[in-house]
Formats: C-alpha cells, sequence, structure tokens
C-alpha cells in the first residue's frame, strides 16, 4: 500500500518546483505576508518554506498529512475557496509519502509554537516510543514547512530530475511568478547557508514594481496594462501609464458573483519594442500558476502583427472565472486547466491585447 501511495504522491508532487508551488499556495491560502523560501541541493535535500500567515491549530496537526481530510472543500462551504483549486488536500499528505516532512507552527491564540513530522501520511513520534502528539517549540507566528530528501524512497523519481542547478532554476522560476502575481506579498529565496538571496521582493509592491525588480528594465518600461471582463460595459481596457496601482484586488461585482459565467482578465504586457526569444508568459487562472498552449499560441498569435518574425513577447495573465465553470476533472494539480467558454473569453481577451497594442485602447 505504502508504494501506491509514493506511486501517486509522485504523480501530484514531480519535482522540488511543483513541491513548492503546492507549499507556496498553502501559504498564500494562510493570508500570509512574507513567504521565505531556503534550498539545499536544488530542493532535493532540502526545501523550507516559512511563512507569517494564520498558523496550523494544534488539534489540525494529527491529521494534516492524510489524504483529502483536510481538503478545503469539507471546511468552507463558500464556493469561492474552490478558486484557490487547493481543495483536495493532497499536498502534505503526498510529500509526506516521499520525503521527510516537518511542520512548525504557531496561531496568533497558541502561546508557543507546535513540531510536528510525518511519514506516509500521518503523524510520527518526535522520538520513537514517546508521544505521538505534537512538541511545543519556539517560533513565531505563522508556519514553517520543511521538506528533506525529497524522493529517497522513490527511486524513478529521483532518477528523472536534473542537476541541482536546473532544479533550483524551476524553483527561482515558479517563486518569481507568484511574487509577480502576489506583489504586495514578500517574497525571499535562497540558498541554505548563503547569506545573499537569490529573490527578493518587498511587500507592498505594485505589480510593475515586482516585474521591473524580476524581469528588469526591458520588459518594465514599456509595460501595457489590460483589464477586461464578461461586462464589457463596464470595462476600461486602457493602457498604463506607468504609475497603475496594481488593480487585482478589486472587489468583485455583485450581480456578477452569481453568474456562473462571469469573467475578469487582467494583463501586464510588454510593447513593440520588447523582444524576447521565447515567449514569456505568467498564466494565473483564479491565483493558480497553470498551463494553457491554447491562451499561449493565442497570445502568440495576437503579437505576431507587431512583433517582427521569430520575436516574442511577455505576458503575466490573470484570469478570473467562476470556480463552477473550471473543469474540476482535471487534477488540480495538473497546470493544464480547462474551463467553460474557453474559446470566447480567449477570443475576447486577445481581443482587448490587439486593441491595446495598436495604441487604440479606448
Ligand atoms: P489543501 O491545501 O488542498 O487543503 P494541503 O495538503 O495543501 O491541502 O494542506 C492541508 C491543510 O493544511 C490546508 O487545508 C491548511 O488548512 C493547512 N495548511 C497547510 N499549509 C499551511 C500554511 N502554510 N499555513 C496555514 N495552514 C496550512
Ligand atoms: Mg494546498
Amino acid at each position: 500500500e505504502s508504494l501506491i501511495n509514493r506511486i501517486a504522491a509522485g504523480e501530484i508532487i514531480h519535482r522540488p518546483a511543483s513541491a513548492l508551488k503546492e507549499l507556496i499556495e498553502n501559504s498564500l491560502d494562510a493570508c500570509s505576508t512574507s513567504v521565505r523560501v531556503t534550498v539545499k541541493d536544488g530542493g532535493m535535500k532540502l526545501l523550507q518554506i516559512q511563512d507569517n500567515g494564520s498558523g496550523i491549530r494544534k488539534s489540525d496537526l494529527s491529521i494534516l498529512a492524510e489524504r483529502f481530510t483536510t481538503s478545503k472543500i469539507s471546511t468552507f462551504s463558500d464556493l469561492s475557496q474552490l478558486a484557490t483549486y487547493g481543495f483536495r488536500g493532497e499536498a502534505l499528505a503526498s510529500i509526506s509519502h516521499v520525503a521527510h516532512l516537518t511542520v512548525m507552527t504557531k496561531t496568533k491564540s497558541d502561546t508557543c509554537a507546535w513540531k510536528a513530522c510525518y511519514e506516509d501520511g500521518t503523524l510520527i513520534p518526535a522520538k520513537a516510543g514517546l508521544t505521538q502528539d505534537p512538541k511545543p517549540c519556539a517560533g513565531n507566528d505563522g508556519t514553517t514547512i520543511i521538506v528533506e530528501d525529497l524522493f529517497y524512497n522513490t527511486p524513478t523519481r529521483l532518477s528523472s530530475l536534473r542537476s541541482s542547478s536546473e532544479e533550483y532554476a524551476r524553483i527561482l522560476d515558479v517563486m518569481t511568478k507568484y511574487a509577480v502575481h502576489n506583489s504586495a506579498v514578500s517574497f525571499v529565496c535562497k540558498k541554505a547557508g548563503s547569506t545573499s538571496s537569490d529573490l527578493s521582493t518587498p511587500s507592498g509592491s505594485t505589480t510593475e514594481q515586482v516585474i521591473r525588480l524580476l524581469y528588469g528594465h526591458s520588459v518594465a518600461k514599456e509595460l501595457i496594462h489590460v483589464t477586461t471582463s464578461s461586462n464589457p460595459s463596464k470595462d476600461e481596457g486602457r493602457q498604463s501609464d506607468g504609475n497603475d496601482e496594481g488593480a487585482m484586488d478589486v472587489d468583485e461585482d455583485q450581480d456578477e458573483q452569481d453568474d456562473p459565467e462571469a469573467w475578469s482578465a487582467e494583463a501586464y504586457m510588454s510593447g513593440a519594442s520588447y523582444h524576447a526569444k521565447k515567449t514569456v508568459l505568467l498564466l494565473f487562472i483564479n491565483n493558480r500558476l497553470v498551463d494553457s498552449p491554447r491562451i499561449k499560441r493565442s497570445l502568440e498569435a495576437t503579437y505576431s502583427s507587431i512583433l517582427p518574425k521569430g520575436a516574442s513577447p511577455y505576458i503575466y495573465l490573470s484570469l478570473r472565472i467562476d470556480p463552477r465553470s473550471v473543469d474540476v476533472n482535471v487534477h488540480p494539480t495538473k497546470r493544464e486547466v480547462h474551463f467553460l467558454n474557453e474559446e470566447k473569453i480567449i477570443e475576447r481577451i486577445c481581443d482587448a491585447i490587439q486593441e491595446a497594442l495598436s495604441g487604440g485602447s479606448r
């Protein structure tokens, strides 16, 4: 049975970066404003993520790494929770089947932090033979998750990994994208033992500031900002003047909340003077980093009219759709998603982008 669990876990956690993605999601779900990651050996030896979020109640620690038990969908009746996609309660369970997992956590009302270690889905005693309960320890409010020796018991997965530097590059890539999408949150990533960080964003930044910081001036100098939605009368497909505050957190419209076909999109994109070799696409659907070859192709086609042959754009696109329209049959950790009216929505977004690119944003 443990072998089956391991194989299943390996389907969800492919490599250090995919574990990290899940852990970042959890930290953001817990309303953290700071996410600090420490990595050893490309994340294969150590992947540690420290946040300052809500923390986990001590009473929840015993079932934390059991599959499906923590599923946010069972604890939150509010459908909007589905928007996080983190609704299957599988990430920590999966990690515990293929790595040594330690959780240190403190809620605001706790007087001390609690430490718990997991193996194969269950809480293990800190010292064999002793109590199964989590151990009290020192710590700040928030949660630190420590993943050690990833795939130590899954040789096939282990052998499919690349070099530490390549795995580390993937970790930085995931963090960079989440940092852009959550510009108000401070992200820091460094190698264990190193005093300097390889990625660092201050909290409270705007989207543009983070893009400038992480992708450089060449992308940021001519950044175009486009918003559009299922309700075009309220749209302002507008071009950024460079001082735009990130408008990502605008409250959803009351009447749109009840419409399963309602959607809204916001994009920050390079202009005609920016030529990348390959398209850089940061695609978030309901705050989840996903892949969509279809969206990518459509965006590239939209740009082909303003870019010379062989040149590619930079695009950060955040799409919010009603969680009921997302294809939930697609596994939540599969990065490729599908949703209702996909074709129509993509077309509308590309039209808005086309308009902004050709300068006629009003
Ligand atoms: P899911 O996110 O699908 O519920 P996970 O296995 O990713 O499943 O996480 C299990 C549960 O552990 C979450 O539902 C959440 O309650 C809790 N949790 C995990 N990470 C954190 C964190 N960093 N801060 C607060 N709670 C967390
Ligand atoms: Mg999760």
